[in-house]
């Protein structure tokens, strides 16, 4: 028997194989993501490897799967139309534009090679903005659920256009991955440039092994993305390991691999052994506490006295602002900050209840002294432990 170990983190190659399949067999709502360098070759979009993905998700959505498509590429689209030398540096504003032209023709050969899968498709944009508020954020599910009803397969992807800097998504590994967790998917598929995780670079360490399967995201696995190179794209293997990560803490599992393989998805979903598999956590983080995680961008810093870091993390209690030291950032009501310990590790994030000017004043002093010191009182608690996420 191969009792070979493919994985830094005791993983037999039986096991991973055996576990894989068991998670592929019981996938029923998939996110796919692909890349600008699986997508485009040196004359722009390449329609084969179009009517490969179409193929491959009308073959998902066929078996009886939901399928929700995110397809970067629409800057590299643009960039072929235009005339750009090549060591012409391209600011934001020109991506911008690039994406505006590009996206068009990248919905159009997604629609002709879907038509001959018959196979209905829409086309969704969306900011970091789209999601950082709860009430757009939960519509966004809706639309994406109601199109899975019609029978469709949604084709997402930033809308770069509009998407200035704090309304950025930054790569499309982490809208995907955000997607993946907002609409519940059981797997989030991130089809790349590389064959998957190398336990040290394969180029110049012939020892270098495949990683098959990982059961954790740690420091150690985030390290060996520095192993493998992508071409194209914004993300690089960090930010495809990191989706993985958020994914993993909604009950998804994920799947790192070769995007310009041949019927890639069939080949996966029939056993066979390729790129790099990642478990979902054995504990599922509530929804909105999956939000408040990994959608909102935190505002500010508050470093907590020994007490208050116990409190909230092994006693599950709301932060009060006896346990506060410092206030650090601009914040108001609502916004998410993150909860230092006094070593200055990130020990949580949460909705803060008073802004920072507030909280300056209050800190160290006792729930019952808010009113005196402010005038006013809204809560006893600086951040309630419903809206507090333990790191
Ligand atoms: N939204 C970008 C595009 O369509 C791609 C971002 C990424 O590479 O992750 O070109």
């Amino acid at each position: 028997m191969n009792t070979r170990i493919d994985n830094v983190q005791e993983i037999s190659h039986e096991e991973g194989l055996f576990l894989r399949q068991s998670y592929f067999d019981k996938a029923k709502r998939i996110v796919v993501k692909v890349g600008s360098a699986v997508l485009t070759d040196e004359h722009g979009i390449d329609s084969n490897v179009i009517s490969n993905i179409a193929r491959d998700l009308s073959f998902l959505k066929n078996s009886g799967r939901e399928v929700l498509l995110v397809s970067s590429g629409a800057v590299a689209a643009g960039k072929r139309k235009v005339t750009i030398t090549d060591n012409e540096k391209l600011g934001l504003v020109e991506k911008q534009a690039l994406a505006a032209i590009g996206q068009p023709s990248l919905m159009q050969s997604y629609v002709e090679a879907f038509d001959k899968c018959e196979q209905r498709v829409a086309q969704v944009l969306l900011t970091h903005g789209d999601l950082q508020n709860r009430d757009r954020y939960l519509r966004v599910r809706n639309t994406l659920l109601a199109l899975f009803r019609f029978d469709t397969i949604p084709i997402l992807n930033e809308n770069d256009t509009v998407a200035v800097e704090e309304l950025r998504f930054g790569d499309n590994d982490t809208l995907a991955a955000l997607i993946a967790n907002l609409i519940d998917a059981d797997m989030f598929i991130c089809l790349t440039d590389v064959v998957g995780l190398y336990t040290a670079n394969p180029q110049t360490d012939p020892a270098a092994k495949p990683v098959y399967t990982v059961r954790e995201v740690t420091k150690e696995i985030e390290a060996m993305a520095g192993n493998v190179k992508s071409s194209l794209g914004t993300g690089g293997m960090q930010s495809k390991i990191r989706a993985a990560k958020i994914v993993a803490t909604g009950s998804g599992s994920s799947f790192i691999g070769p995007g310009k393989k041949d019927s890639i998805l069939q080949h996966l979903f029939s056993g066979e052994m390729i790129g790099t598999f990642f478990l979902p956590s054995a504990e599922k983080t509530k929804p909105r506490k999956q939000w408040i995680e990994h959608v909102l961008r935190p505002k500010g810093k508050l470093v907590l006295d020994k007490g208050a870091s116990s409190a909230i993390m092994k006693r599950g209690c709301s932060l009060l602002p006896s346990g506060i030291v410092e206030v650090h950032g601009t914040f108001g009501v609502g916004d998410a900050v993150q909860c230092l310990d006094g070593d200055k590790n990130i020990i949580a994030t949460g909705l803060i209840n008073y802004n920072s000017s507030d909280v300056q004043r209050i800190k160290q002093h006792h729930s019952d002294d808010i009113e005196k010191i402010l005038g006013v009182k809204d809560y006893d608690e600086i951040i309630h432990r419903d809206n507090l996420v333990i790191l």
